[in-house]
């Protein structure tokens, strides 16, 4: 969390932004000046989740009610019917992004469930995006599941990967993935040169995901992959320019529901 926005910030005009996202629910409290961002796992019902965790990151900002202006974004944002305004994920992502990384003209990212790239104009707007959302290959879903396979947890893939030479992984699916890295355990390649051919697999897929919207930097990387550095270098190396990860950068759609919240507060008032 950055910007903090501690007790004595709280307010009566604050807002809330929440992305329910596939694997974790974010929320974030703003002010108009500084905002406070919490996180916690998804559930099976993310509504009720979203609740306890705004209620709470309410609680840590000195307010004594959460906000009644509520955004929602992300894979679940339809489930919590308190909320007052719903955006989709591009707005909130791109208005988020350009926020933490200002000047950013793209925005790669990548969640538990999708991955997108957003090129942004001048002035923080969306020119053009394009989004995998039919397919868990190349997600944080993709790894997740590598990362079971070959029993490392997927926060420490990055670093099986570092300085190791890739061994090619041919299979596009998540499923038959992993049947070819179970295979290539049994013949014998070592571990760590199987996380980096999966590193490098998702870097190249992502960037020729996002190679029609010609992405010029600054380039932003967010979502919950932008923790992986492993990812940040190789995706580096597939575009040819340096990738930023901003602190917070996994709360990217929250901030952005919150800004976008407040504009319309303010627009409304
Ligand atoms: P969603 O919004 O769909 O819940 P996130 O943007 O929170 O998705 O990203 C979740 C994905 O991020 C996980 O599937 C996992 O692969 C990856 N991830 C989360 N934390 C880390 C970490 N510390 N290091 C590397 N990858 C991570």
């Amino acid at each position: 969390m950055t910007k903090s926005m501690s007790a004595k910030d709280g307010d009566a005009g604050a807002v809330a932004g929440i992305d329910l996202g596939s694997t974790r629910i974010k929320v974030v409290i703003y002010n108009g000046s500084s905002y406070l961002a919490r996180i916690s796992d998804a559930s099976w019902d993310p509504g009720k989740t979203a609740l306890e965790l705004l209620a709470k990151t309410s609680r840590e900002a000195g307010l004594s009610t959460p906000p009644a202006i509520i955004a929602t974004t992300g894979y679940g944002r339809r489930c919590l019917s308190h909320a007052t305004l719903t955006f989709t994920e591009i707005a909130t992502h791109a208005k988020g992004a350009f926020y933490l990384v200002p000047a950013c003209r793209f925005v790669v990212d990548i969640g538990g469930q999708d991955a997108k790239g957003i090129r942004l104009s001048s002035d923080g707007r969306v020119a053009d995006f394009v989004m995998n959302d039919k397919c868990a290959a190349g997600t944080g879903r993709f790894l997740s599941a590598m990362g079971q396979a070959l029993g490392v947890p997927v926060d420490s893939l990055g670093s099986y990967a570092a300085g190791a030479e890739p061994h090619r992984i041919n299979a596009m699916c998540t499923v038959f993935a992993e049947s070819e890295v179970i295979s290539l355990i049994h013949q014998g390649v070592s571990r760590n040169a199987i996380i980096a051919g999966l590193h490098a697999s998702i870097a190249r897929r992502t960037a020729s995901m996002v190679a029609s919207l010609h992405p010029e930097p600054p380039v932003a990387f967010t979502g919950g992959v932008s923790q992986n550095a492993e990812i940040v270098e190789k995706l580096s190396k597939e575009l040819g320019c340096p990738v930023i990860v901003p602190n917070d950068a996994v709360y990217a759609g929250a901030i952005g529901a919150a800004l976008l919240a407040w504009e319309h507060q303010v627009e409304f008032q």
